[in-house]
């Protein structure tokens, strides 16, 4: 069958009695027990009327309830569709209305809205496992059945992170998953061997697609985080192979001394992606561990795009390496003409990875799908040379100074070099003369920090109508839930410099 859960169950045979989560510094539940426990909660949505291709909405931290809630589902041949546990009532309110799904599942901590605003069965899953839903799941027999499923059918509608304006939902399809997951398993060399640190949201693509299913498609033992500490993936790092995070993951685990060499001995690869990776923190992790960070690009609509290759003279900073086997991916000017190796243009591309479109969003879809199959990422790149992959920006953030075009992720990359600064944002705010000025943010970790320093390194590396116009020592860049840093606000909060 077609159906990921059945993919995820063959290649888990035999694996019985090797722990498939270790929560709370414990073996949880073994390869064996894994199916069996979906299939209790499989039987408690069929015991609340889920049916094939109802939408399910999960709203919870990590816990592992959380995984055999998706497996349930995912088996059932039911849409799964997770949700930031930090977002508001008001945001869910407008999720629920647009996802239309037949059961919320959500821990009593995080918010929702009431049932006169959002008329939809409920169900409890708290973080410790307890809850309405798996009470309901351990009175009932485990239903083994995986409904059969083709591959260009609904698996999960996954939300946007939100970073650039509304997040739209993307439909995302059983073959997507497992041609995603598939393609990962080879460029990055899983193995049964391997078992992973999962410190990431489960509701996110980078900690649900490439983590755990990574771990699922191998039967790996995942030890599982409720949440990402520095403190907490320090001390059972060596308990792992694998350890996936956002960049600012690896940044907070430079900030703290007691991470080291040898906290990383039993490592084989570290992954980063869903925003840049500074070449300076690439650098300086480095120098502290003796490890090269393996980045790699995706999106919520196409899950993982592109990845810098294995070896470690493949790892490379300031590039996302190649698309994945399969994938084709151009650099297009604003007529869709390919551009040559150096030029920044549009990336779009095209593949088994991409989504079946945006949920219920026409106009959406078809803005973002060419009637070719190509899809506008909405990220701008180059490719050098050899056809690897370079991040510039996000087209909304391109920055138009003087009728010349400044990619933010270039003046944030000499910036960066500067010592002392842990984080910068580059965006554009208006300007009388040039149209835009280019604007700094950054974040120091020292407090007689000396800006000139800044003004210096981009003046020696960068061309003058790249040179910010204004730079701000801030404590904190201002984030969405996943991280990421939201240039909007910061371009918000400065639009009046010049004008
Ligand atoms: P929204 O689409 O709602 O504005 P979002 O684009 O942040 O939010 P995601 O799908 O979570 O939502 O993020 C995908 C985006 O993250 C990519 O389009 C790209 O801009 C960025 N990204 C992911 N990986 C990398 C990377 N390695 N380097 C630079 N940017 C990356
Ligand atoms: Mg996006």
């Amino acid at each position: 069958s077609a159906n990921l859960a059945a993919i995820f169950y063959a290649r888990q045979a035999g694996a019985g009695a090797k722990p498939a989560i270790v929560w709370n510094d414990a073996p949880l539940i073994d390869y064996a027990g894994l199916p069996l426990m979906a299939g209790r909660y499989r039987a408690a949505l069929a015991a609340l009327g889920v049916k094939r291709g109802d939408r399910v909405i999960v709203k919870t931290d990590n816990s592992p309830a959380f995984v055999y809630t998706y497996l349930a589902v995912l088996a059932a041949g039911a849409v799964f569709v997770p949700m930031n546990a930090a977002y508001t009532a008001a945001e869910v309110a407008l999720l629920i209305e647009d996802a239309d799904p037949v059961l919320l599942i959500h821990a009593s901590a995080t918010p929702v809205p009431d049932e006169a605003a959002a008329p939809v069965r409920r169900m409890t899953l708290e973080p410790d496992g307890t809850g309405s839903l798996p009470a309901l799941a351990l009175t009932l027999e485990p239903d083994l059945a995986v409904e059969t499923v083709e591959e260009g059918d609904l698996a999960a509608i996954l939300f946007t992170s939100g970073t650039t304006g509304r997040s739209k939902g993307a439909m995302l399809t059983h073959g997507n998953l497992s041609s995603n997951v598939a393609a990962l398993n080879e460029a990055w060399r899983f193995s049964p061997e391997d078992s992973i640190l999962h410190a990431l949201p489960l509701f996110h693509a980078h900690g649900l697609f490439v983590a755990l299913h990574l771990a699922l498609y191998n039967a790996c033992t995942l030890v599982m985080l409720q949440k990402f500490s520095a403190e907490q993936v320090i001390a059972k790092l060596g308990r792992v192979s694998v350890f996936m995070g956002v960049p600012t993951y690896y940044a907070r685990l430079l900030a703290d001394e007691a991470f080291d060499r040898a906290a990383c001995a039993s490592i084989r690869l570290f992954v980063s992606g869903s925003a840049p990776l500074l070449p300076s923190v690439f650098d300086a992790f480095e120098a502290r561990t003796g490890h090269r960070i393996l980045e790699r690009y995706g999106m919520t609509e196409a899950l993982m795009i592109t990845s810098n290759r294995y070896e470690q003279e493949g790892r490379i900073a300031g590039t996302v390496g190649f698309p994945l086997p399969g994938v084709s991916l151009d650099i297009v000017d604003a007529d869709r003409r390919a551009l040559p190796p150096g030029e920044v243009g549009e990336i779009e591309i095209k593949g088994p990875n991409l989504c079946a479109g945006y949920w219920r969003r026409p106009e959406a879809t078809a803005e973002s799908f060419h009637p070719d199959g190509f899809f506008r990422t909405g990220d701008t790149g180059f490719k050098d040379s050899e056809g690897r992959v370079s991040i510039a920006g996000r087209s909304k953030d391109l920055i138009i100074s003087g009728g010349f075009n400044v990619y933010p992720a270039e003046v944030e990359i000499a910036l960066a070099e500067v010592e002392g600064v842990v984080d910068v944002a580059v965006f554009g705010v208006p300007h009388p003369d040039f149209g835009e000025a280019v604007v700094a943010a950054v974040i120091v970790d020292r407090e007689d920090f000396d800006v000139t320093k800044l003004e210096t390194a981009a003046g020696a590396g960068l061309a003058r109508f790249k040179q910010p116009k204004a730079i701000h020592v801030l404590a904190e860049l201002p984030r969405n839930a996943m991280g990421k840093i939201m240039k909007s606000e910061l371009r918000k909060r400065y639009a009046g410099t010049f004008t």
